[in-house]
């Protein structure tokens, strides 16, 4: 029998089209309705079986084990490539990352884990508002979950993914989908159509936990989150333009007083055309949406990306289409 020393998972990221944000619960964290709508930007997650002379965690440790991780750590070190520039440099390549801690976590919880290295080919931008950390989160559970031959049914794995972070459940399920509770508490939205999206990518990054406190300053009064029926009319409808008309983000207000910059960026890309825009999540990147599957959309996309190229307001613009499955073993 052949055993597979090595896993490759895809994995999409994200983009909010409505983040209704309720007010600050006694435990920090916010109710949400987050519907969340993956998109075709893709970082690849490969788990591979550590050199032989680690043992598995229950065994003890072998002699080579990188400097700094825990005894125990199924986690044996990672690597990160990719073609996002600067970015790259944000991520963190120790057990804080969150791939390496889905590995810990998943080997903690089934005691089935050997050492295993991880290696991030990233697409999507970093601290971008894009769910990236906690797509790889989700890659990597999924990666190790077949690498290690636990097949853990879909729930477990998304129980798992729940406690990693409230948008890794997302990450794992794909395509357009409701989360309410922390955001983690997922539903998915019907949604037959193809919509075509412009990502403006900024050369800043912002904490999500800072935008959701200066959220907290400009809004103390937030009410309950409610789910938007006319962005599920839309959805349902595969209808763009009445999608760009409802697309809304109540941390939009908060990363614009962090960065006010991105208001230019918005401003360009409505005024070349685009269907809606708004700061994705907790921002920085700007998302615009173009248009479902026609001609028209390709015009406009073209004119969109243009004029965003030569606004000097953002580092990069990407193109991609929604939605699209979720974490994918390749
Ligand atoms: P969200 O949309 O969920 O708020 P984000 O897309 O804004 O997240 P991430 O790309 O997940 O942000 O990165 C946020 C921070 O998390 C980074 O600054 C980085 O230090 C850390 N981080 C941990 N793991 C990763 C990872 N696998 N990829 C990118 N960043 C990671």
């Amino acid at each position: 029998m052949t055993v597979d020393t090595t896993v490759t998972v895809r994995v999409p990221a994200k983009v909010n089209l409505q983040l209704a944000v309720g007010p600050r619960r006694e435990d920090g964290f916010h109710d949400l309705v987050n519907v969340f709508h993956a998109v075709s930007l893709f970082d690849e997650v490969t788990v591979k079986r550590a050199s032989p002379c680690r043992q598995s965690p229950s065994e003890g440790v072998g002699r080579d084990d990188p400097p700094g991780e825990p005894e125990e750590s199924a986690f044996a070190g990672m690597s990160v490539g990719g073609d996002l520039g600067s970015h790259l440099s944000r991520v963190p390549l120790d057990s804080s990352n969150l791939a390496a801690r889905a590995v810990n976590l998943l080997a903690e919880r089934t005691g089935r884990g050997f050492p295993v290295t991880v290696h991030l080919d990233k697409d999507i931008p970093v601290a971008g508002g894009m769910a990236g950390g906690s797509a790889d989160a989700a890659a990597a559970l999924l990666a190790c979950d077949r690498l290690w031959g636990c097949d853990l049914p879909a729930g477990v794995l998304t129980e798992y993914a729940a406690d990693l972070g409230s948008d890794v459940p997302f990450a794992l399920l794909g395509a357009t989908a409701v989360g309410r509770g922390r955001g983690e508490i997922l539903r998915p939205l019907p949604s037959p159509g193809r919509f075509r999206w412009v990502f403006a990518l900024s050369p800043r990054g912002l904490s999500t936990a800072e935008v959701f406190a200066e959220y907290d300053r400009v809004r103390p009064d937030a009410p309950e989150p409610r789910l938007d029926d006319a962005l599920v009319d839309a959805l349902a409808e595969g209808d763009p333009v009445a999608l760009g008309a409802a697309l809304t983000n109540d941390l939009q207000d908060a990363a614009l007083s962090l960065l006010p910059e991105l208001g230019r960026t918005l401003r360009t890309g409505t005024d070349e055309g685009a269907l809606g825009a708004l700061v994705s999540g907790s921002g920085p990147t700007c998302a615009f949406l173009v248009g479902g599957d026609d001609d028209e959309a390709t015009e406009r996309e073209t004119a969109v990306v243009a004029a965003l190229e030569s606004s000097g307001s953002c580092e990069r613009v990407v193109r991609a289409w929604g939605d699209v499955p979720g974490a994918t073993v390749l």
